[in-house]
């Protein structure tokens, strides 16, 4: 590998290429920004490529929180066959599924077609800051050796804010990890026969969650928009009669909270699996994250093994993928200008939306919680954007997270066109654009 310095200036440089990365680096571009993302990935699309069900883009009682990029995503998703739906998960929320396979290419299409430049197998090495906090850009390390990125405005959506954490007073320290943390990784299943899982679903309710979501008032309720819905979406908890053998001390699966299903792609009859997760010490090397494959791997094997005894409808059904990623749950959030709880009050304009897992409620996104504490020319989008914890699991809903990705892109266009700095812009300014560009900021039925 060289060590060759190769410079490159860009307006707005987006860091990591999630759904907040991607939803941000194409808004910018499509609003006049020359934009470049990096990602040491191999490819677009984050955690979006497990097929986990989006959340925080439809609230609990139906009405749309999220549009613009999303929008774009979806009807991307439909062109290549991976058909979108919009269906109740039984448990707390609704959700949209879609495939991860028809995204990737999606997103591919979204993201060059704009006019971004695209630097993939590059990950962030040093953050280029003066000594007034102010973040210049980024010295990126690739194959062809270390790069440094100028960038007017930079958007940190790396999901473990890994330009934001290099500041000082930029993170808030309850997100510093504790003594152990959780690590999962998902798996997608094909050939499975729906109907068969459906109609067991139906006659032992006791061992789905069937009733949390709000606007069911019994199990009959339910059960009939269940059939109704035809799409294999189900959470299978710990204390159900079919897991609480298998799960806890003693058990095959001791470490699982639950299985979570969802579908990905009716044409290859195939759905997205939650369950493989292990507790590991907060350790953070390398070394350490990346033993964690091997238990998670032969947690996955026990796990289809135990589906394809237990549940009607998996005695076809094959391994498809696993995903791309381990995810860590927990981690380090940024310290913004301001800090969401749920209790802040959406005085100030409102550039997102999202929707509380724990009480249904949609709440308003303040700029200032993308904005970092003490620097400038630095935004934060995405999953890691300051949050307190009890607005965390809202917040970083894949939704959620272009949502944020979106109104820091368009914030990082305007703000690298006007060469003012970002907390001179005018928020209602950018919420009135992003809503002339689809976005959701007052939620519509
Ligand atoms: C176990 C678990 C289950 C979840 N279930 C759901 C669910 O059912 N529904 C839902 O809506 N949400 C769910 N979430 C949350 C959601 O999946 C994530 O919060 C969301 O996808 C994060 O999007 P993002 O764009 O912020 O980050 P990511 O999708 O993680 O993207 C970050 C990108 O940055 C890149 N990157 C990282 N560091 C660097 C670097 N230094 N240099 C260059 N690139 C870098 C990575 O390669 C990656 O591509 C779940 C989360 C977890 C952990």
């Amino acid at each position: 590998m060289g060590n060759a310095i190769w410079d490159i200036d860009t307006d707005v440089l987006v860091v990591g290429g999630g759904a907040a990365g991607v939803s941000a680096a194409v808004t910018a571009a499509r609003n006049g920004a020359r934009v470049t993302i990096v990602d040491g990935a191999p490819m677009l699309g984050g955690e979006l490529l497990t097929g986990r069900p989006v959340d925080g883009a439809i609230a609990l009682d139906g009405r749309r929180i999220l549009g613009g990029f999303a929008d774009d995503l979806l009807r991307g998703c439909e062109k290549f066959d991976g058909r979108s739906a919009v269906v109740c998960d039984f448990d707390r929320r609704n959700v949209i599924c879609m495939d991860p396979e028809a995204a990737k290419l999606a997103l591919t299409e979204l993201v060059f077609g704009s006019g971004v430049s695209v630097l993939m197998y590059t990950a962030v090495d040093q953050v280029v800051k003066d000594d007034e906090g102010r973040v210049h850009g980024v010295i990126v390390r690739n194959k062809r050796g270390r790069s440094l990125i100028r960038a007017k405005v930079t958007i940190d959506a790396s999901a473990e804010g890994d330009v934001f954490t290099t500041l000082s007073n930029a993170v808030q320290e309850d997100g510093v990890y504790a003594d152990t943390r959780k690590v999962d990784l998902t798996m997608r299943m094909s050939g499975i026969d729906a109907g068969a899982l459906l109609a067991r679903a139906s006659e032992t309710p006791s061992n789905f969650s069937l009733l949390r979501h709000t606007r069911f008032s019994d199990r009959s309720d339910a059960l009939s928009k269940f059939r109704e819905q035809g799409v294999p979406i189900l959470k299978v908890p710990r204390e159900s009669p079919l897991l609480s053998g298998a799960m806890g001390p003693g058990g095959r699966l001791p470490d699982l909270e639950a299985i979570e299903i969802a579908p990905t792609s009716a044409l290859r009859r195939e759905i997205y699996v939650r369950a493989a997760n292990v507790q590991v010490p907060a350790d953070r090397t390398v070394e350490a994250a990346s033993d964690n494959y091997t238990g998670l791997h032969a947690q996955i094997e026990t796990i289809i093994a135990f589906l394809r005894e237990s549940l009607p409808g998996f005695s076809e059904a094959g391994l498809a993928a696993v995903a791309p990623q381990v995810e860590f749950s927990g981690g380090r959030y940024a310290k913004g200008d301001v800090v969401m709880d749920t209790a802040t009050d959406a005085g100030a304009p409102v550039i997102a939306l999202g929707c509380g897992v724990a009480d249904a409620e949609i709440f308003g996104i303040p700029f200032g919680s993308l904005l970092v504490n003490g620097t400038d020319c630095l935004l934060v989008a995405g999953s890691r954007i300051s949050a307190a914890q009890s607005r965390r699991a809202d917040t970083r809903a894949v939704g959620t997270c272009m949502a944020t990705g979106q109104a820091a892109g368009l914030a990082a266009a305007m703000t690298a066109e006007s060469g003012g700095s970002l907390r001179s812009l005018d928020a209602h300014a950018l919420r009135k654009r992003l809503m002339d560009q689809g976005g959701v900021l007052e939620a519509t039925s």
